[in-house]
């Protein structure tokens, strides 16, 4: 087991609906030592790439990002969650379902912030159906930005995103994929990679 998923193991909660809780390591409480591990991870897995930004998606993706856009010596770029319907013209529009609020917001990133020369390395906390990634790409694509990858902590393997994602052509690297969990015995499976 690698470093995140024995913290997984140890603190992760199974919620039923197909929810990992991860808020007491790393979306509501943060571990900084284990944050920054993850960026040295990335950049170890994407040191070959030419990253010149690191794009998210707020809020809880900004937290995985800063330390791999840090590692990278690059901008961390996120996507806004958006409830206005007037958006001007100067910004990268998504429209991205939440898996865990189970509305849908428009996402947007400025033009400012984005362009055809960028080479961009998406990151978020989980995977699950695949439409944050989704629309991260759309707007990466949108700015005629090169994707050179994709990192994610938590790909959660029995839902459809990772494959969706993969079968896109996209590298996509993920450093725990749980394969499988119970929420009665909070009993967690890693895929060995
Ligand atoms: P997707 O768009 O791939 O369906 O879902 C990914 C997004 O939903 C992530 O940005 C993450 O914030 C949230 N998410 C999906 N599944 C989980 C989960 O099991 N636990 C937590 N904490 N967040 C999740």
């Amino acid at each position: 087991m690698n470093f995140l998923e024995e913290r997984i193991k140890k603190d992760g909660i199974v919620k039923p609906g197909n929810v990992l809780k991860v808020d007491s390591f790393l979306n509501h409480q943060m571990d900084i030592a284990l944050l920054n591990e993850i960026g040295r991870e990335f950049h170890r897995r994407f040191a070959d790439k030419p990253i010149t930004k690191v794009l998210t998606i707020e809020a809880s993706g900004i937290a995985i990002a800063y330390p791999v856009a840090n590692e990278f010596g690059v901008p961390l770029v996120f996507a806004k969650k958006s409830k206005s319907v007037n958006i001007e013209g100067d910004m990268y529009v998504a429209e991205v379902e939440s898996f865990t609020h189970k509305n849908k917001n428009q996402v947007i990133v400025s033009k400012k912030f984005l362009s055809a020369e960028d080479h961009v390395l998406i990151i978020d906390d989980f995977l699950a159906n695949g439409c944050a990634l989704q629309g991260l790409i759309s707007i990466a694509e949108g700015a005629g930005a090169t994707i050179e990858g994709l990192g994610i902590a938590v790909e959660k393997g029995f839902q459809i995103g990772g494959r969706v994602i993969r079968n896109l052509g996209y590298r996509l690297e993920s450093l725990a994929i749980v394969d499988a969990m119970d929420a009665e015995t909070g009993e967690i499976t890693f895929r060995a990679q």
